[in-house]
This record gives structure tokens, C-alpha cells and sequence, in this order.
């Protein structure tokens, strides 16, 4: 995949806000608007870029971010009970995570919902 180049958009995950006993965060992981800021030459990380994140209260401006697709987790050894990835659960003692877009991570505008 061709890298974006500077001054381009893209959108930063970000992270949210530490869980709670109950499970819950006061703010969720969400895409915000984030403008190119630089190209890595580093060749065993290729598609990492610098951003700056356009949060709705303050710019964050961060070097070496790293793609995320948001593909699934896979499994890291042999699970059990592998028909209940998904069905309920969101992870599994195995290793295997509920595809979603890693905090921390940049991905290109149009390969999430947001
Ligand atoms: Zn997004
Ligand atoms: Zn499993």
C-alpha cells in the first residue's frame, strides 16, 4: 500500500480513557481527523507516518504511527472452543480479539465507518 503523503488526511485512533470496575470508559477509542506530518525512512517500519490529530479540544501531534488495519486478532494456539469467537465474546482466552482498529494506530478515510 502506497504510503499518504504529506499533508494528506487519514484518520488516528484514539485511545480512550482507562476501563472502570464496571467495565465501561468514560471515553471510547474513536477515528479523529489527523493530517500527515512526515514519511518514516525507516525501513523496518515502512508504514509508519507522524501525525497531528485534529482531537475536537487540542491538536496531538505524534511521530511514528503505525498502520492498523483493523483485521481480526487470530488465535495463537489451538482453542477449544473457536465457534465462540463472536458469538457472544469479544476475546478468548486463546488469543483471539474481535476485529477492531488499535488505539494508537492510523488507518486510511474510508476503511471504517466513521
Ligand atoms: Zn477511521
Ligand atoms: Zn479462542
Amino acid at each position: 500500500m502506497a504510503l499518504p503523503r504529506i499533508g494528506e488526511t487519514v484518520h488516528y485512533v484514539s485511545h480512550g480513557t482507562p476501563h472502570q470496575s464496571d467495565g465501561s470508559q468514560a471515553y471510547t477509542s474513536r477515528c479523529r481527523a489527523a493530517i500527515v506530518t512526515e514519511q518514516t525512512s525507516d525501513p523496518d517500519h515502512p508504514d509508519q507516518i507522524g501525525l497531528a490529530v485534529l482531537n475536537p479540544t487540542g491538536l496531538h501531534f505524534d511521530r511514528a504511527v503505525p498502520l492498523h488495519d483493523g483485521g481480526a486478532t487470530p488465535s495463537t494456539e489451538d482453542c477449544p472452543n473457536p465457534e465462540s469467537h463472536g458469538h457472544p465474546f469479544r476475546y478468548c482466552a486463546c488469543g483471539w480479539m474481535e476485529a477492531s482498529f488499535a488505539p494508537g494506530s492510523w488507518h486510511p478515510m474510508g476503511s471504517c465507518d466513521s
